[in-house]
């Protein structure tokens, strides 16, 4: 029974693997259509359950998006590693549990080594903590909690212990391009969006260094967070790291960085000197699930301050108490308690891609961001709107909003890859994004000619 089943899934996620590249790019149903096919009332008995996953696995595939695949360029999206996605399917059938040390040993232990690595790799000190969440979101969520917290014990203030009503002002500082997520992590830590103070950016959207110092210096002192980017969602662009770690901690403020993708450039000797200065700032947030192409979902959580993070998430009750033994638990370092063993596919990742591994799957991308944006910019009536600095691209038709629109529609209706459109600077844009490591030079290309003849 079970080798059938599992049996099958194989052959159905193998067929899947295999067509990703003759695929229509972007869903072939919408969400109505995915509705019927899976609604009807809820069964009185249950199905066989080789027969319910065939018909299931039917039902959904029209409306799956080849993100897997190697020509899917919307948002900042990884495609996956087979070997990351096939244990994926292992930690799945171990079903661990990686809150305690002693509910799974094999979780905590991979975390721990997959941590070493990875803080090797990004470039930071291996004192810092990490914690393995949902995704950048709730990464940066749980380093402004750390942060919060740690800076109003600064402040003589424990919110650990009387919370934020009455607690004295807390400056929150933040580029004036920073993601739309840092503003929702904000909010869920109780601070107004209102209350952001926003640093002017440049053309690029990198927060202006000079326009920092003079923020910090005008509104009066006070405990303070400063909020900086690597990695702008649309430019690809970084903030200028090494002068706002220097600013902000001479004004006695936290600094945290937003890397969701962007800090991986650290894994890169080409592309290191992006985030130069970044190990001195005090948190960071990343996803495993974006250009380590880890499957979805794996968000990274790094702190300079190791006791500011755990008190900040752990959570302690008498049957929780593990021998007081020394060996790290993973759930105190994170919001969520129980949670599966998102480690499993990072070690993976990282033992199957290697140091030079992942390097080459950060310069590949970029390089073929910067081919396309080459190919592109020599077309008649098409313009590229940002410094291709890593794997983004902003691209503009006919200098005209309607066009673009037009023109991303086409594309997408085409189905030779999938891209999006954002607003740049006032104007509407394409927007591409390589993140995958199974983009060749034929999908970048066959790519751009079907955008120049959604175009033309
Ligand atoms: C994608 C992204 C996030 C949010 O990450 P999720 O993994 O979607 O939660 C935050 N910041 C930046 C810069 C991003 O690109």
């Amino acid at each position: 029974m079970h080798r059938e089943l599992f049996r099958r899934a194989a052959q159905l996620a193998a067929e899947y693997l295999e067509g990703l590249p003759a695929r229509p790019v972007g869903a072939r149903a919408a969400r109505e259509e995915l509705m019927a096919a899976l609604g009807g009332p809820l069964p009185d008995r249950g199905e066989d359950p080789v027969a319910a996953l065939e018909r299931f696995a039917r039902a959904m595939d029209p409306g799956l998006v080849a993100n897997a695949g190697p020509r899917y360029f919307g948002f900042v999206v990884g495609a996956g590693l087979p070997a990351a996605m096939a244990t994926e399917w292992l930690a799945s059938v171990w079903n661990q549990n990686v809150s305690l040390n002693a509910l799974s040993p094999a979780g905590a232990a991979a975390e721990e080594v997959a941590i070493g690595w990875l803080l090797e790799l990004l470039g930071l000190p291996r004192d810092c903590s990490l914690g393995f969440v949902t995704g950048g979101q709730t990464a940066n969520f749980t380093c402004l909690l750390a942060a919060r917290n740690e800076v109003y014990r600064r402040a003589g203030w424990d919110v650990e212990r009387d919370g934020l009503a009455g607690a004295p002002p807390l400056r929150i500082i933040a580029g004036a391009e920073a993601h739309v997520s840092l503003f929702a992590a904000l909010r869920m830590l109780g601070f107004g969006t209102a209350r952001v103070e926003s640093v002017e950016a440049d053309g690029q959207g990198r927060m202006k260094a000079a326009e920092l110092r003079r923020v910090l210096a005008g509104n009066g002192k006070g405990p303070a967070i400063v909020c900086a980017q690597a990695g702008n969602v649309n430019t690809g662009a970084f903030d200028p790291l090494a002068e706002i770690v220097e600013a902000a901690h001479g004004a006695g403020a936290w600094v945290h960085v937003d890397g969701a993708f962007g800090l991986w450039a650290a894994a890169s000797p080409r592309h290191r000197h992006l985030v130069a200065g970044a190990d001195r700032a005090d948190s960071w947030a990343t996803d495993g699930h974006k250009w380590l192409n880890v499957p979805y979902d794996c968000g990274i959580a790094i702190t300079a301050h190791p006791r500011a993070h755990r008190a900040a998430t752990t959570a302690s009750a008498s049957y929780l108490t593990t021998a007081g033994g020394p060996e790290r638990n993973p759930f105190e370092w994170v919001p969520e308690a129980s949670r599966r063993g998102r480690a499993f596919p990072v070690y993976v990742a990282l033992t199957t891609l290697g140091r030079d591994g992942i390097a080459d799957l950060v310069d590949r991308c970029c390089a073929l961001a910067a081919r396309m944006a080459s190919t592109l910019a020599g077309a008649p009536g098409v313009r590229v709107l940002n410094e291709v600095v890593l794997n983004q691209a902003l691209v503009r038709f006919g200098d005209s909003d309607e066009k673009t629109r037009e023109v991303i529609a086409r594309v997408q209706r085409d189905g030779t890859c999938w891209v999006g459109g954002t607003t740049w600077k006032g104007m509407h844009a394409m927007r591409i994004s390589v993140s995958g490591w199974s983009t060749t030079e034929p999908d970048a290309d066959a790519s751009v000619q079907a955008m120049l003849r959604a175009a033309g």
